[in-house]
């Protein structure tokens, strides 16, 4: 066991404050990583302050990790000391069931996904997440982050970008296809780049214009805000995939009634209270209401691959770990461009 320096809170809705954790003993097919970046998740917020339900304490949350290998176990062939590396959402799955074996290990029916943190993993331990110096992790559970990308821009790739990437190949975005993104923060903002590097005409549904020029920039073709009664005439019956990434409740009658007849509406934001939904509102038109989560670890090294071809990673504000709790709030009043990444060597 190692000790290393983490960020961690104490208990839900407690601010998060510097501690130590112990991490296991680099096993056989385990990747010790030196953790450079980790990305701030909205999740990390709704996890933190047990918005989902019932979390484990102390938490360190953390699930976009990016850093360098720097002990590898003697049974490890994919990893080697110094290359650089990623972590997501997952640490660990049952490697067995149809899930896990056709690349879908998030939605693994064997006992489910373990969590980066929030979870126990094999031995009944909780498992710690990014906000810290090291981690030691499964090198199946690892992903490699090509040279062309920075280990910062990099780091929310691993949950913003294959949380988006996913769906959107999915449900074909692509050439012809017009896809709106709904929520310009961490992920929506990845979902713009992403979608325009895919070929489709993508529009931003945002609750203002405020970041217009931005969306603009990062590949949106129309740019709407939500706030406007007038957006939801004129954009009625417009789109083939709409994809949500708002964190909050949405008015889903409202949002599905601008696609297209057998167009489909993904949610991806998590929000932490259950919403309505008049069924009508998919009957006429024959439309798809559907979820997403995350990706599966092969899924993820492709989204790398194609963030690095395409040239870019997240949009970030590189910050200290003492700024955490200052940016959770920034975070909760939709005010990150666009995502808040820590810089570990500060924690
Ligand atoms: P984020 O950076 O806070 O972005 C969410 C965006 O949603 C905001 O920037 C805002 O965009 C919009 N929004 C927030 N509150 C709203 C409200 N009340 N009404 C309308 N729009 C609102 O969060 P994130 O890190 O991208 O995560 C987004 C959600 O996805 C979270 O719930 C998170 O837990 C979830 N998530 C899910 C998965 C998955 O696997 N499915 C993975 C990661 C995260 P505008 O300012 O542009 O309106
Ligand atoms: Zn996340």
């Amino acid at each position: 066991m190692t000790t290393v320096a983490a960020y961690a809170a104490p208990a839900a809705k407690a601010p998060l404050e510097r501690t130590t954790i112990e991490r296991r003993a680099v096993g056989e097919f385990d990747v010790l990583i030196d953790i450079k970046f980790a990305g701030i998740c909205h999740s990390d917020i709704h996890q933190a302050r047990e918005g989902w339900g019932e979390a484990i304490f102390p938490m360190v949350p953390g699930h976009e990790i990016a850093g360098v290998v720097a002990e590898v176990g003697s049974g490890v062939t994919r990893y080697a000391v110094g290359d650089r590396v990623g972590v997501g959402c997952m640490v660990d799955s049952c490697r067995e069931c149809d899930n896990c074996k056709a690349g879908l290990e998030q939605y693994c029916t064997g006992g489910g996904m373990i969590g980066t943190y929030n979870a126990l993993d094999r031995n009944g331990e909780p498992t710690y997440g990014g906000y810290s110096h090291q981690i030691v992790v499964d090198e199946n559970y690892v992903v490699r982050i090509p040279d062309g990308l920075s280990l910062d821009v990099a780091a929310p790739l691993l949950c913003a970008g294959i949380t988006t990437y996913s769906p959107l190949k999915h449900w074909n975005a692509g050439p012809g296809k017009k896809v709106a993104i709904v929520g310009m923060g961490g992920l929506g903002h990845m979902a713009v780049k992403i979608a325009h590097a895919l070929g489709a005409e993508v529009t931003v549904l945002s609750q203002s214009l405020r970041k217009q020029e931005d969306g603009l920039k990062l590949g949106a073709d129309h740019y709407y805000a939500t706030s406007d009664p007038k957006t939801f005439e004129e954009l009625a019956g417009t789109f083939d995939l709409i994809l949500s990434t708002v964190s909050a409740p949405l008015n889903l009658d409202q949002f599905l009634s601008l696609l297209r007849t057998d167009g489909a509406f993904v949610n991806v934001g998590a929000p932490e209270e259950p919403v309505a939904l008049n069924l009508f509102s998919v009957i006429m038109g024959r439309k798809s209401l559907a979820g997403s989560g995350i990706g599966g670890i092969q899924e993820t090294q492709e989204m790398l691959d194609f963030c690095a071809e395409h040239g870019f990673g997240a949009e970030i504000e590189l910050i200290a770990a003492s700024e955490i709790n200052e940016a959770y709030e920034r975070v909760l009043a939709s005010d990150v461009r666009y995502r808040f990444v820590i810089d570990t060597a500060t924690i």
